[in-house]
């Protein structure tokens, strides 16, 4: 017993945890300046359709800190999402795309992009959360469709009941709902026929090894089987390779994000692309 809460005592100050714990410190402390700073940018990543032609992108979170340059999210989404400062961080960005759509509704040839924005489980649980896209989508004046909100199946974990029901007011304002990096986590077959979803997103660890592991390939087309039969969109993230993206698409896939297409781009540079002669076009096999 006492041997036990020897050894915890000490590894509480074992300094690879002790330079983490005061690194996360600092970084929540540096996340609450950045945010008045304004500090964050929104990079967008395509989407395509099976032709090639981008359809949509997601919205991913950069955080250009003025000492560590350009961080990825796993650099600070865990402590926004720990320390609550992911609602403030979430609005932004879900304000951030609205305005996007809004500028895009503008323009015919962008007027039918969908923006996809990933909403952490804190900030879905979050009381507001309904009330605040529904502002937003006033606010910005956007078609309700045009927004996809991408879900994880950590949401599913608990609490079910108020979970469809919450999805099912954010159905009711006309938003798209995405369920991200499905194959991790738990959604049992019965739970996901239940949820009022338009669409699934391959995890992108299955994605990277559909061509050289059996079982990812069989996951891969368990998916999209499934999403076929529940009548929803499938979408594959992280699709690098033509192999990949064909594999895919002869079993049924619908949509495809990844580097083969284009990597999340600064809304300049993806405006760059979205108005160069082949429209919209995008590389493909
Ligand atoms: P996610 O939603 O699953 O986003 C897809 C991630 O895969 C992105 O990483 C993207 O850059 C990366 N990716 C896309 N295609 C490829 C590819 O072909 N190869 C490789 N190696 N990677 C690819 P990123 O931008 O680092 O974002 C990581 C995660 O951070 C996201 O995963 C999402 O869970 C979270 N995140 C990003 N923005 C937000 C946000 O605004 N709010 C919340 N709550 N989470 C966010
Ligand atoms: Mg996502
Ligand atoms: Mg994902
Ligand atoms: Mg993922």
């Amino acid at each position: 017993q006492a041997k036990s809460m020897g050894r915890n005592t000490l590894s509480f100050f074992d300094p690879a945890m002790q330079a983490e714990m005061s690194d996360n410190a600092r970084t929540a402390s540096d996340l609450r300046d950045g945010l008045r700073r304004r500090e964050f940018v929104v990079h967008y990543q395509p989407q395509v359709d099976k032709a090639g032609m981008i359809i949509g992108v997601e919205a991913l979170l950069r955080w250009n800190h003025p000492e560590r340059g350009l961080l990825s999210p796993a650099a600070f989404i865990p402590v926004a999402e720990d320390t609550g400062l992911i609602l403030p961080l979430g609005l932004w960005a879900l304000e951030t795309a609205c305005g996007q759509l809004a500028a895009w509704s503008k323009r015919p040839e962008t007027a039918n992009l969908s923006i996809a924005v990933n909403v952490s489980v804190r900030q879905f649980r979050h009381p507001d959360f309904v009330d605040s896209v529904m502002a937003c989508i006033r606010a910005s004046g956007i078609r309700p469709q045009r927004l996809k909100l991408e879900l994880t199946e950590s949401l599913l974990a608990d609490r079910m009941e108020i979970t469809i029901e919450k999805m099912g007011m954010l159905k009711s304002l006309g938003v798209t709902l995405s369920l991200d990096d499905f194959g991790m986590g738990y959604s049992s077959l019965s739970l996901l026929k239940r949820l009022p979803l338009d669409q699934l997103k391959i995890d992108r660890a299955f994605v990277a090894d559909v061509l050289t592991d059996p079982n990812d390939a069989a996951i891969s087309r368990a998916i999209i089987a499934l999403a076929q039969s529940l009548s929803l969109q499938v979408v594959a993230e992280g699709v690098e390779t033509i192999e990949q993206r064909d594999f895919l698409a002869y079993q049924g896939c619908d949509q495809f994000q990844g580097h083969l297409f284009a990597k999340p781009l600064p809304v300049e540079a993806l405006d760059a692309l979205l108005s160069n002669p082949v429209s919209g076009m995008v590389v493909v096999g």
